[in-house]
């Protein structure tokens, strides 16, 4: 089975309005290959500046958004009113998140669900940090992480995410995976989702992989058999860089 090809751009806090919508403008007047499906988070300021440059070749997504549907809470932002802008998609469980924000596994189950009631796409990130690699704790690690945050949820809905594994380790640091390092906590992913939801949802789930991925990278990660694509940092800030990563398939 033939898996939908993903290359996204998370740009964190960095850049300003002006900026992000040079960039879009800029990717958008390259040849992108047809079959992959190209996805830019960056800040909530830029969403909708951003919707007006991209073309229909680019797809915007959130960093975040709030677990409530609305409501008195102050300087968060709701699934809803990112749908109502014509956003598709929502990363949710970053590291960072997780790290800086205290997001927790509990709290993550309550955001997909807010984002799923507003036919958003969660990509929900998930991945471990290096004291776990080293005890080679890694797959129980994840497991837990999609337990907690997904096996709520049912096989329809299961079969609409997008699921992106980023160890920590990984993030911002240089290091990257492997390849076959990725494939095999990607293959176990896969297994996990195949023994709770079935094989046929399991084959469906785009499964992503962040971490340090580059131009120079890219090819032999992605060329990795349950590697779907990557959730890309500092590499989507460079356009030209995240041309030669979405053509790396
Ligand atoms: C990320 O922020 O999701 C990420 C993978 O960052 P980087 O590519 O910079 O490691």
């Amino acid at each position: 089975m033939s898996r939908q090809k993903i290359a996204a751009g998370n740009w964190k806090m960095h850049t300003t309005v002006t900026e992000g919508k040079e960039m879009i403008s800029s990717l958008a007047k390259n040849d992108l290959p047809s079959d992959v499906t190209v996805i830019i988070a960056p800040p909530f300021t830029h969403l909708y500046p951003c919707l007006e440059v991209a073309d229909s070749g680019i797809q915007l997504s959130a960093q975040n958004c709030s677990d409530k549907l609305s409501g008195a809470f102050t300087g968060e932002v709701s699934a809803a009113a990112l749908a109502d802008m014509g956003i598709k998609y929502v990363i949710l469980g970053h590291s960072e998140r997780r790290e800086y924000f205290n997001e927790s596994n509990e709290l993550l189950k309550n955001k997909v669900d807010t984002v799923f009631g507003q036919g958003l796409t969660p990509i929900f990130c998930c991945g471990e940090p290096l004291e776990i690699r080293k005890s080679e704790q890694q797959v129980a690690y994840v497991r837990q992480q999609l337990m907690d945050s997904l096996w709520h949820l049912s096989s329809d809905q299961m079969a609409k995410i997008i699921i992106a594994y980023e160890p920590i380790w990984a993030i911002g640091t240089g290091e990257t995976a492997s390849p076959e390092q990725a494939q095999e906590m990607h293959q176990s992913i896969r297994s996990l989702i195949a023994e709770k939801f079935g094989e046929e949802t399991s084959q469906i789930i785009p499964i992503l992989y962040g971490g340090s991925v580059k131009g120079s990278n890219a090819k032999d990660i992605f060329g990795q058999r349950d590697v779907d694509g990557g959730l890309v940092g500092g590499a989507s800030l460079k356009v030209d860089e995240f041309v030669t990563i979405i053509r790396s398939f």
